[in-house]
């Protein structure tokens, strides 16, 4: 039987993890493999004076929702790798789908030439994005999606000699990626301050945690819409902003006055794509549909790296001219349209649509739903629970600044087996789709232990942390 199946009769948390005791415990090996990792690997977003002292996991090897330390402990996924990771690790299909690859071949490149896999893989996509009449161009980053789409976006314009739109409409709290680009899109934060003089200007306009964003956003489009050559979001969810959520209304109401004004609208989806929200795309929540969509996080489930960048014809038509001429978007990644990538996100997309994925994250969102309410909203150590689908920041309440609340909260989780890393003082809950009723049992019990250890418990809620089951 697959291990990423959604059958509660058969759960994967086979030895739940030191649910009980919640002592930190660091038997040789993972000390010895930490000490050969801080030698030579630096991680990213990591300060790493300080990454050995902050027990972190070595990771072996996966299974189903878990993850495997290099002592055997097991670790419940809980931040899906970094929002990658959508039905598990070792998914007998997606294995499979990688291993018929590996025996055609692993790569060729994409430009001026092509690759069956991808073909097939594009007219897939072609067929469910929210994207008329779309063209894909292949990366390997989220952030290389979004540096790809705003460039499209800039010489959309050039190429139809149109002068005056040359900046971006993006918005407060907005996060692209960390490539110079995608830089000065995202509102900074994250320590990346230092970059302040490298990014060009764009004009920004509240995030999500402003109820009046998308009035204000609509009133600058209507006094300048003209100078824009695309309006850029995350639509729904700005997800590292601390998962910050929208109204879909709102969101259609601020693209369709982009519309009005003629200016593009980008989707960064990278993050919202392939079911995370419920939907296959935030956009259809929305009901809309953009210019420029970015995709990328969870389109091979978390396998491989890949991004891709998917313009509408209008786009598109608009790059078309002489052989060797202006016109062409001379941009492309060396790895971009990676056949391995392709395959196995082919035959993710294959799973997703069978439906049931998805119906499992919305059966899913709505028990994490009321387990947040129950037992983790009302907690003295939080200010505030975001959500949409799978995505849901637990905004804590630090009496002061510099407590690190979010760092140790989610060094508890990990203590009891529940892998979890903080935005700043937001505890990011990210699980795989493939999520079980006891699986979402547990990750919320040992949030709510983890936050009793910052408040000296808490007996009005004394729920149990127990395996889950
Ligand atoms: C993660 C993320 C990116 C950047 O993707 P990388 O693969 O890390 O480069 C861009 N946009 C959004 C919304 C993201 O969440």
């Amino acid at each position: 039987m697959s291990l990423w199946r959604l059958d509660a009769a058969a759960p994967l948390v086979k030895n739940p993890m030191v649910a009980a005791d919640p002592a930190p415990h660091r038997p040789a090996d993972a000390a010895r493999w930490v000490a050969r990792d801080a030698e030579v690997v630096w991680h990213g977003f990591t300060q790493m004076a300080a990454y050995a002292d902050n027990a972190p996991i070595i990771v072996d090897r996966g299974e189903g929702r878990e993850l495997i330390d290099v002592d055997g402990r097991r670790y419940f996924d809980g931040i899906s790798s970094l929002w990658v990771t959508t039905l598990g690790h070792r998914v007998p299909e997606l294995d499979e789908a990688l291993r018929r690859q590996i025996d055609r071949i692993a790569h060729s490149t994409m430009l001026g030439n092509g690759n069956r896999i991808v073909i097939e893989l594009a007219e897939a996509l072609a067929a469910v994005v929210p994207v008329d009449s779309p063209h894909l161009l292949f990366a390997s980053d989220g952030a290389a999606a979004v540096e790809q789409a705003l460039k499209m976006a800039f010489q959309f314009w050039a190429n139809q000699g149109v002068a005056e739109r040359q900046t971006y409409l993006t918005l407060g709290a907005a996060y692209h990626g960390d490539s110079v680009g995608t830089l000065s899109l995202g509102d900074g934060g994250f320590g990346t301050d230092v970059f302040a003089p490298l990014r060009f200007s764009v004009v920004r306009t509240p995030g999500y945690d402003d109820p009046a964003w998308a009035d204000k956003a609509v009133g600058v489009l209507r006094a300048d819409g003209g100078s824009f050559a695309a309006l850029v979001l995350e639509p729904l969810v700005q997800g590292a902003a601390g998962m910050l959520v929208a109204d879909p209304a709102d969101v259609r109401r601020v693209v369709d006055q982009a519309r009005r004004a003629g200016t593009l609208v980008v989707a960064d989806e990278v993050a919202t794509g392939f079911g995370r929200t419920g939907k296959l795309f935030a956009s259809d929540w929305c009901a809309m549909r953009p210019d420029i969509l970015c995709l990328g996080k969870g389109i091979t489930g978390g396998y491989l790296p890949m991004s891709v960048t998917v313009a509408c014809r209008r786009v598109f038509d608009a790059f078309l001219g002489d052989d060797l001429g202006a016109q062409t978007f001379s941009h492309g990644h060396s790895y971009g349209g990676n056949a391995l990538g392709a395959a196995v996100a082919l035959e993710h997309l294959r799973l997703l649509q069978t439906g049931a994925v998805l119906d499992n994250v919305t059966a899913r969102a709505g028990q994490l739903a009321s387990l947040l309410s129950e037992q983790v909203a009302g907690h003295p150590a939080v200010a505030a629970v975001r959500q949409h689908g799978l995505m849901i920041g637990v905004e804590l309440a630090p009496p002061r600044a510099g407590l690190y609340w979010g760092r140790q909260v989610c060094a508890g989780t990990v203590r009891r087996g529940v892998l979890l890393r903080p935005l700043g003082d937001v505890v990011v809950l990210m699980p795989p789709l493939t999520t079980t009723a006891g699986e979402a049992r547990r990750l919320v019990a040992v949030l709510r232990a983890a936050l009793d250890d910052l408040t000296g418990g808490d007996a009005s809620h004394g729920q149990p942390v127990g395996d889950g089951r």
